[in-house]
C-alpha cells in the first residue's frame, strides 16, 4: 500500500471497479479498497442483464428501440420523480458503455426482457448467464491486466478533509492495518444499505423484517461517510422490493425468467397479474395474496434459455414434475386448475395478446415442453433507490447544491436516478455508466 494515490475508489462492486480502469486509462494511479473478502458486492448477484439502446448488439438482432424511449420508460417505472438529468446521461451514454464493456472483453450480446421495457433492452452475457458475476470477473481481469491494486478485508472508516477538499481516506487495511491515505480525487462506490436493518427502519420500516437479497456487506457505509463532510442524500425512503425472492435464503430469482416466458400463479393455480409489470406494482400484487407469496411456472425449453434455474436447482429451490399435473401435485395446487391456467396462456401467446391482465412482453414461447417446473417466491428487499446526491460529472453535492471537492460518488450508493421503482436491468447500466464517468472526471 503507498500512502497516497492520484485516485482511491472506495468499494469494489461494478461502480467501483469500471471507475478504477477509467481512472487509470485516462492517466492516474488508482487503488481500490473493500471491507469484504470478495470483490463485487451486490454486483455479483445482479441477474437481469444491462439495460441500453441503440446499440449495436439490439441491431444486430433488429430490435428497434430508441434512446428517448428507454429514457422515457424508465420515467415512467420511476413515476416521473427521476432525476431527469441523470436519467438522461444513462440512457444517452447506455449503448456507448456496452461498446466500452466489449472493448474490455465483456461482451453482453444476449437480450432479453424485464418489466417495465417495451423491446428487448437488457444486454446478458452470450449464453443468457446472470450478468453481474461475468461482469465482475471481466472487470477484475481488467484490473490485473493494468496492475491495479484492489486491498480486500479493507474496511474504509472515514473521508479526510482539510478546508473543505476531500483529501483522501482512512482505512483498516487488511483489518488491521489502520492507515490514512492522501488521494487527489476520492470515489465513494460502496453500493446501497439493502442489508442495514437500522437503516431500513430509519428510512421504510416497511421492509426492514423482509428478507433481502443483498450480500452482507451493503450498510450505506459510504452514504454516512459522505454525510459527515457535508453530502446531501436524496430519496432515502425509495427501497425496492424484488418480486421474485425466495423467502429461505433469499435468493434472488431473475427476472430473466419471466423474460423468457414464465407466468406467476397463486396457491389456486391461477394468474393474478401481468407477470412483467413494474417491480413494485408485482410485489404488491403477491403481497396482497392471502397466501402472500407465487410460483414462477417454467417448462424445459425456458429452463434452457435461463442457465441460472439450474443453479436455483441445485440450491433445491425449483420443484419439478413430468405433466403439469404431476407439477401441480408437488405444489399442492389444483391439477385441473393449472392446465387450464397454462392452456389459455399459451393461446394468449399464440394469438399475442393477454386479455386477461395484459401482458405485452415475454410472449414469444408458449409454455409447453415437459418436464414443468415451479419456484416458489415473494417479494424481498432488493436495492436501495435513495443515496447521495450527484450531478451528471459524479461529484458529490452539498446541501446547496455545491460540488463537495475532491468527492466523487457513483452506483447503488447514489440516489435521484431511478426515482420511486428502478427497472429491472437499470442499476447495471448505472454502474457501468457512472462508474466510468467518475473515474474520468475523479483523474482530471
Ligand atoms: P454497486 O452496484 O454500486 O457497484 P455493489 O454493492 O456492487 O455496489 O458494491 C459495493 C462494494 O463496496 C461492496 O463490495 C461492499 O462490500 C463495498 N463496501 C461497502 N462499504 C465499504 C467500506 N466501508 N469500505 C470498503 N468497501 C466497502
Amino acid at each position: 500500500v503507498q500512502d497516497s494515490y492520484d485516485v482511491v475508489v472506495v468499494g469494489s462492486g461494478g461502480a467501483g471497479l469500471a471507475a478504477a480502469i477509467s481512472a487509470h486509462d485516462a492517466g492516474a494511479s488508482v487503488a481500490v479498497f473493500e471491507k469484504m473478502p470478495v470483490a463485487g458486492g451486490n454486483t455479483n448477484g445482479a441477474s437481469a442483464g444491462m439495460n441500453a439502446s441503440e446499440t449495436i448488439f439490439q441491431e444486430a438482432e433488429g430490435i428497434e428501440d430508441s434512446k428517448e424511449k428507454f429514457f422515457e420508460e424508465s420515467l415512467e417505472g420511476g413515476k416521473g420523480t427521476n432525476d431527469q438529468e441523470l436519467l438522461r446521461y444513462l440512457t444517452d451514454n447506455a449503448a456507448d458503455a456496452i461498446e466500452w464493456l466489449d472493448s474490455l472483453g465483456i461482451t453482453l450480446n444476449n437480450l432479453t426482457t424485464t418489466g417495465g421495457m417495451s423491446v428487448p433492452r437488457a444486454h446478458r452475457p452470450e449464453d443468457g448467464s446472470p450478468v453481474g458475476e461475468y461482469l465482475v470477473d471481466g472487470l477484475i481481469e481488467n484490473l490485473s491486466e493494468r496492475d491495479i491494486p484492489l486491498f480486500l478485508n479493507s474496511e474504509v472508516n472515514g473521508l479526510m478533509q482539510e478546508d473543505g477538499v476531500v483529501t483522501g481516506i482512512d482505512v483498516a487495511v487488511g483489518q488491521t492495518n489502520q492507515m490514512s491515505i492522501q488521494a487527489k480525487s476520492t470515489i465513494i462506490t460502496t453500493g446501497g444499505f439493502g442489508a442495514s436493518p437500522d437503516m431500513l427502519q430509519e428510512f421504510e420500516p416497511d421492509a426492514a423484517d423482509s428478507v433481502t437479497t443483498n450480500h452482507e456487506g451493503a450498510t450505506g457505509d459510504g452514504i454516512k461517510m459522505a454525510q459527515e463532510v457535508g453530502a446531501d442524500v436524496v430519496d432515502m425512503e425509495h427501497v425496492q422490493v424484488h418480486p421474485t425472492v425466495d423467502q429461505t435464503e433469499g435468493f434472488l430469482i431473475t427476472e430473466a425468467v419471466r423474460g423468457e416466458g414464465a407466468i406467476l400463479v397463486n396457491q389456486k393455480g391461477e394468474r393474478f397479474f401481468n407477470e412483467l409489470d413494474t417491480r413494485d406494482a408485482v410485489s404488491e400484487a403477491i403481497q396482497s395474496l392471502d397466501e402472500g407469496y407465487s410460483y414462477l411456472i417454467v417448462d424445459q425449453a425456458l429452463r434452457e434459455r435461463v442457465p441460472a434455474i439450474d443453479f436455483y436447482e441445485s440450491q433445491g429451490l425449483v420443484q419439478k414434475g413430468e405433466t403439469l399435473a404431476k407439477l401441480a401435485e408437488e405444489i399442492d395446487v389444483d391439477a385441473e386448475t393449472l392446465e387450464a391456467t397454462v392452456t389459455a396462456w399459451n393461446e394468449h401467446v399464440q394469438a399475442g395478446e393477454d386479455p386477461d391482465f395484459g401482458r405485452e412482453t415475454g410472449m414469444e414461447h408458449q409454455l409447453s415442453e415437459a418436464p414443468y417446473y415451479a419456484i416458489k417466491i415473494a417479494p424481498g428487499v432488493h436495492h436501495t433507490m435513495g443515496g447521495l446526491r450527484i450531478n451528471t460529472e459524479t461529484a458529490v453535492l452539498d446541501e446547496a447544491g455545491e460540488a463537495i471537492p475532491g468527492l466523487y460518488a457513483a452506483g447503488e450508493v447514489t440516489g435521484g436516478i431511478h426515482g420511486q421503482n428502478r427497472i429491472g436491468g437499470n442499476a447495471v447500466a448505472d454502474i457501468i455508466v457512472f462508474g466510468r464517468h467518475a473515474g474520468e472526471e475523479a483523474a482530471k
